[in-house]
């Protein structure tokens, strides 16, 4: 039997020509941790947040501006190539609760080269306040040249969900709803802006995935929803394997008949493996440097048990 990630990947369409597994021109994915702090704690946290917050909560680690400035300069001195798009991924804890950061850094690379990229992976719960989408929006209404390069996820596992919730155990779905209601707001005519919904299927939301799929798209029509497979999900669960080849299938024909207008990545795009084809290699780096360097094929995993970034796994 095949295991939950090969069924999800498997039923991807590929198309052999435009897989640019067979590029030779391959960018490297840089993920720049902002900082491990975050506004949720999530009981799957990759971070740990989730528990570290009931014992006291983990060294802040936040990198200064400096020290990001100089990784971003350090990574583009690596690879300067315009053909070769550098990726920055701005991550967490909650990047966001960095937005300073976040602004100068991509203000700093956007003067060192042009084939770049920005994405950034959010709760979603700082858009929901209004002095902090303002100072949002207006940046991007004013860097017409970074907002073409950057794009933002938001996570979001379903209504009733009860593993992303803030630390006194209230879920965030509702105030995630809100926030996607108010990008959704955004009028393309002032702003055009990309942001997509990532959505991980995992034992508690197996039963009704299919159907938050489509009232993701219905109600807030994204760029793309972004699916993956819970890795804590058992294998052996010949109902959820079931179920997760049933839904595909019926999202897959749906899509063909257009009752489902939003790319659902893992099952119809061909055009970039799932973004992950187009890299050799994930480097981490956090406010103690470079961190850890693996293939783009191994899971990112958690930041072993140290609850500190662990140098040691530098290869
Ligand atoms: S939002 Fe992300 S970083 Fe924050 S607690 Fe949840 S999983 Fe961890």
């Amino acid at each position: 039997m095949n295991s939950l990630h090969e069924t999800h990947s498997t039923y991807s369409i590929r198309g052999k020509e435009s897989n640019p597994i067979s590029n030779p021109v391959k960018s490297s994915l840089r993920i720049l941790y902002l900082t491990n702090r975050c506004n949720l704690a999530c009981t799957y946290c990759y971070e740990g947040l989730g528990d570290t917050f009931k014992y006291g909560g983990m060294v802040p680690a936040i990198p200064s501006l400096k020290q990001l400035i100089k990784q971003v300069d350090d990574i583009i001195a690596e690879e300067p190539e315009e053909e070769k798009q550098t990726l920055f991924l701005l991550f967490g804890g909650e990047p966001l609760m960095q937005w300073k950061n976040m602004k100068d850094v991509m203000l700093h690379a956007m003067l060192q080269k042009n084939n770049i990229h920005f994405n950034a992976i959010t709760n979603g719960v700082l858009l929901t306040k209004p002095k902090f989408l303002k100072d949002f929006i207006s940046f991007f209404k004013e860097h017409h040249d970074i907002i073409q390069k950057f794009s933002l996820d938001i996570s979001f596992d379903g209504v009733g969900n009860g593993e992303r919730v803030y630390r006194n155990g209230k879920k965030s779905a509702p105030t995630v709803l809100k926030a996607l209601a108010m990008l959704s707001a955004i009028d393309e005519e002032i702003m055009k802006f990309r942001w997509r919904i990532r959505y991980t299927i995992q034992e508690t939301n197996i039963d009704r995935w299919k159907e938050d799929i489509l009232h993701l798209n219905k109600t807030f029509n994204p760029y793309r929803i972004i699916t993956s497979i819970d890795s804590a999900m058992e294998d052996k669960n010949l109902n959820a394997h079931e179920k997760l080849k049933r839904d595909i299938s019926s999202l897959r024909s749906l899509w063909k008949t257009k009752a489902l207008n939003t790319p659902v990545c893992g099952f119809f795009c061909d055009t970039c493996d799932e973004c992950a084809g187009t890299h050799d290699y994930k480097y981490y780096y956090t406010d103690k440097g470079l961190t850890k360097k693996q293939l783009h094929s191994e899971n990112m995993g958690p930041f072993e048990d140290s609850g500190q970034w662990d140098s040691s796994s530098l290869k």
